[in-house]
């Protein structure tokens, strides 16, 4: 008897679960729909008229799920905004998405169209063009929508949007205010942002951010990120002759750039890529809490080796996560005279160096390029923010030119933060384990300035897989993503997962 019902529970526990794949997969298909529909605007950034078709269909699809939705003027091209009626007693939440994409080089796509969705399946030989029409009985979830946007960032809006309609389904009391603010310039670095949350600041506050967009850790696993690395840049030209010399008569005679760069920038750092310049990773402490969460990602060390075709990597963080968490000082480009069959017998004029220096919240950005200043000063050279004059050429034997970029700043959300840690247990309950948890993504994101505007806590949630091409000819998205997207905004969305 027993058995008979332990047997009856357990058939009741797969019936219920094949019901809920079929619910999903019902809601896919209807999400896959939608996206050809809305992929088949075309939103590159550069073209304000496209723009306005998406806000306008966006318009819509937004109403119709009940939202009241409006177009922010900004001092670029227009933001969307949409959000639920609102009720005074909940917390809000508000979701960053964008609608714009990279243009498209249609010669490099392998389809005729990059706005028009086309499905594919991977065989051994590669893609293979699928019909729509073989999606109607089953849905193959490693198969693969290819078109611009369909990762970045149009799918996570089309798996919201039918996420909400799920909730409304089921009756669902959401437990949060929700707010949706679209941006229509992500991909031309959003530089409208900043200064439209000072003039939204009531329309636009929230107790914390989500943004859902790029790719989930390579693992494949759920994840969640904390913050972004900031950037800035510095160009750095020594001086020799005023002209190249002939390397016969004034070789040992004529001062070499090149040399004087090289020995410089030799001074910034050490073997183990350690940056030597006093006070560059000041404030920046690792807790043993905070180095578990680093220890925890699942990265394939052998694997990020092999593909960088690398023996040992530099030593700043003793592994790959906590090398993300100090800024870097990176030269990312060097030149002086000519190389390779063009090169000559002279003694050039000048060496460059262009330095990239990707920043963390403890380290300001200003404040690193003055320590990189005071440095080189401190080695003897008479440092300028121009071109040298004949007479500061005659006058000073080590002059340095140096250019300055602009700075965006990082972003990080503390790692024990109650919204977050209300994402995380919702991810855990949902997938059965925890997401793999980003303290800091390496890259910069254009929305911080956004973020650090707005002083709330934000939290990266992305939806799409990591091989999906975002930027570049043949993008794509994996259906089963589409499910795990609806899946994971209704969890997001659901009463027991408030806080
Ligand atoms: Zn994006």
């Amino acid at each position: 008897m027993k058995k008979l019902l332990t047997l009856t529970f357990l058939l009741s526990l797969f019936t219920a679960h094949s019901q809920d794949s079929i619910l999903i997969k019902s809601k896919v298909a209807n999400a896959i729909g939608e996206l050809k529909e809305f992929v088949a605007i075309p939103n590159d950034a550069l073209n304000a008229d496209d723009i306005d078709t998406n806000l306008f269909w966006l318009r819509k699809k937004f109403t119709e799920r009940g939202f009241n939705s409006t177009i922010l003027e900004t001092e670029g091209l227009p933001l969307f905004f949409a959000a639920l009626p609102m009720d005074d007693n909940k917390p809000t939440i508000l979701f960053y998405m964008h609608l714009d994409g990279q243009s498209v080089d249609a010669t490099k796509w392998d389809q005729a169209d990059p706005y028009k969705i086309v499905l594919k399946s991977k065989t051994n030989e590669g893609w293979k063009t699928e019909s729509f029409s073989d999606l109607n009985d089953d849905i193959n979830y490693d198969w693969r929508l290819f078109g611009r946007s369909t990762s970045d960032d149009k799918g996570p809006i089309i798996m919201f949007l039918n996420a909400i309609d799920a909730l409304k389904k089921d009756n669902i009391d959401i437990p949060y205010n929700v707010k949706v603010i679209l941006d229509s310039e992500e991909e031309k670095s959003s530089a409208p942002l900043p200064k439209a949350v000072r003039t939204y600041k009531d329309l636009l506050q929230a107790d914390f951010l989500v943004i859902n967009d790029g790719p989930v850790h390579v693992s494949g696993k759920p994840t969640i990120v904390y913050g972004c690395r900031g950037i800035t840049t510095l160009s750095i030209t020594t001086y020799g002759p005023i002209k190249p010399q002939h390397s016969g008569h004034y070789g040992n005679y004529a001062p070499n750039p090149g040399f004087q760069l090289t020995q410089l920038l030799a001074t910034m750092k050490d073997a183990d890529g350690k940056v030597l310049i006093k006070g560059y990773y000041d404030g920046i402490s690792l807790d043993d809490a905070t180095l578990e969460i680093l220890k925890s990602v699942p990265d394939n060390i052998e694997k990020i080796n092999k593909n960088l075709a690398i023996s040992s990597p530099e030593k700043v963080g003793s592994f790959y996560q906590e090398s993300l968490q100090y800024p870097s000082l990176n030269i990312r480009g060097l030149g002086s005279g000519w190389i390779g069959d063009q090169a000559r017998t002279i003694v050039p004029a000048t060496a460059t160096a262009e330095l990239d220096l990707r920043l963390v919240p403890e380290s300001d950005g200003t404040k690193l390029k003055n320590l990189v200043k005071a440095h080189i000063k401190n080695q003897g050279y008479h440092v300028m923010n121009t071109e040298p004059t004949m007479e500061d050429r005659v006058k000073y034997d080590k002059i340095v030119t140096i250019k300055e970029g602009s700075v965006t700043d990082a972003f990080r959300t503390e790692l024990d933060n109650p919204f977050g840690n209300g994402i995380v247990k919702t991810m855990e309950s949902k997938f059965g384990e925890k997401p793999v948890q980003i303290r800091i993504m390496g890259g910069t994101v254009p929305i911080s300035p956004f973020i650090n505007e707005l002083k709330i806590p934000a939290f990266i949630v992305p939806m799409v897989n990591p091989d999906n091409n975002q930027h570049s000819p043949n993008e794509n998205l994996k259906i089963g993503q589409i499910a795990y997207g609806i899946e994971l905004f209704y969890a997001l969305l659901s009463p027991n997962q408030a806080e």
